[in-house]
């Protein structure tokens, strides 16, 4: 850990966010190898920070946009418009004008693509557009489900095939079912399953698909006990499907998607303490901006209250597992005590871990959470309470 760096940051910020260039150029790096074939896209929802965003960008790829306000982000980093793709359920029609010229539109839905035709008639011009589809399958390989997401399969390949809008040309596809999965297997049978629905919809379409987007799925460790995924094995199988799938359809190019893949270890979150109590032989060392500053590590124990005796569900990206995050103090003490981190909002969930041993701690010493690269900052509900929040510090490679 770079506990200077981090010391020499906690004299100006009580709390902050530290990403670091060098991971992620680092799993760039990796997956670029390891899957020759596809281009990728970055999902801005999981970081949009603009320093991550151009790091990522500048190495090659495109971007995963959520919204008009992560297509404008990616706009403003420079990428053209082949390289923005935006898919998300609920476009409305100003979110559909407000993108058109410099985004690809994914639809994801019926009413979507009858609101696509609208804005491309009025402007008069065919726009290409593509189609979430919610394939004849669930993750990995099991029966149909409904989903909010996309367009059934079924009712895609009906509007590929007669597509009644002059304005309109669907020439993409986008399927994207799963998230943190560190199930090789079931990621190859999984990708798998999606050139197969390709080739299902392709067969009814008067076009060659431009592009065959796979989604993301391709998880990241978080617990010590999480194995990571064996990625050169993984994409071993994912190339050869995929040059099967080109042989047949040179034209179309093949995008896989990620957000935290890059980003999850990239990021660190800095804490400083701010105050300290004992109440009737309790401890509780009060740390400044944890539940607002970065949200998850105290949802993960809202999770598992609220499961019981179970051992709760994920529930992505807001909870991964238990034990998903490390808290290292940063502290001269030499010696140890039994306390309980809470933030210093006025709500009792406000903890992160109760009944731990720590090094002693005192005002103005740290204590840094891992996996804070993504779904951290952006998914914080920092406007609660007014504080201070956090601030965004990005290491470049030098
Ligand atoms: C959120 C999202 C991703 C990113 O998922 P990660 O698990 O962060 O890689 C990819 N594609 C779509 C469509 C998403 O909604």
């Amino acid at each position: 850990m770079k506990t200077d760096i981090i010391k020499k940051y906690a004299e100006s910020y009580d709390s902050f966010y530290l990403y670091d260039e060098e991971t992620i150029a680092e799993s760039i790096e990796e997956l670029q190898q390891c899957y020759p074939h596809a281009t990728f896209l970055y999902s801005v929802k999981c970081n949009p920070n603009k320093d991550v965003l151009n790091a990522i960008f500048s190495r090659g790829f495109g971007a995963d946009a959520a919204s008009a306000g992560e297509v404008k982000l990616a706009v403003e980093a420079g990428l053209s418009k082949e390289r923005i793709y935006y898919s998300a359920p609920g476009k409305t029609l100003s979110d559909i004008k407000n993108t058109m010229d410099v985004a690809v539109i994914i639809a994801d839905s019926l009413r979507e693509v009858a609101r696509i035709q609208q804005a491309a008639e009025e402007k008069g011009i065919v726009l290409d557009i593509g189609l979430r589809v919610n394939p004849l399958f669930s993750y990995p390989d099991g029966e149909p489900m409904p989903a909010k997401y996309g367009i059934d399969e079924e009712d895609a390949a009906e509007l590929i095939k007669t597509n009644p809008y002059p304005n309109i040309r669907i020439n993409g596809l986008h399927i994207h079912l799963r998230s943190q999965s560190l199930d090789g297997e079931g990621l190859a049978a999984y990708y798998k399953n999606i050139f197969a629905a390709a080739e299902r919809l392709q067969a009814v379409s008067p076009v060659e698909f431009d592009y065959l987007n796979m989604g993301s799925g391709m998880g990241i460790t978080y617990g010590e006990e999480d194995e990571a995924l064996d990625i050169p094995v993984l994409a071993a199988t994912v190339c050869e499907e995929a040059s099967k799938f080109t042989a047949v359809h040179p034209q179309t190019k093949i995008f896989m998607e990620t957000g935290r893949y890059v980003t999850g270890h990239a990021g660190l979150y800095v804490t400083k303490v701010v105050d300290k109590k004992t109440s009737r032989g309790k401890t509780f060392v009060l740390l400044k901006n944890t539940l607002n500053g970065f949200v998850r590590p105290s949802m993960a124990r809202m999770a598992e209250f609220f499961a019981g005796d179970e051992e709760p569900k994920s529930n992505e990206p807001f909870f991964t597992s238990t034990d998903a995050f490390q808290f290292i103090p940063i502290s001269d003490s030499q010696e140890i005590e039994w306390v309980t981190l809470v933030g210093n909002l006025c709500t009792a969930s406000d903890v992160i871990a109760e009944d731990v041993w720590m090094p002693v701690l005192e005002e103005g010493d740290l204590v840094v959470i891992t996996n804070a690269g993504a779904y951290a900052a952006s998914i914080s509900p920092m406007q609660f309470s007014s504080q201070d929040g956090p601030v965004e510090i990005f290491l470049p490679i030098f």
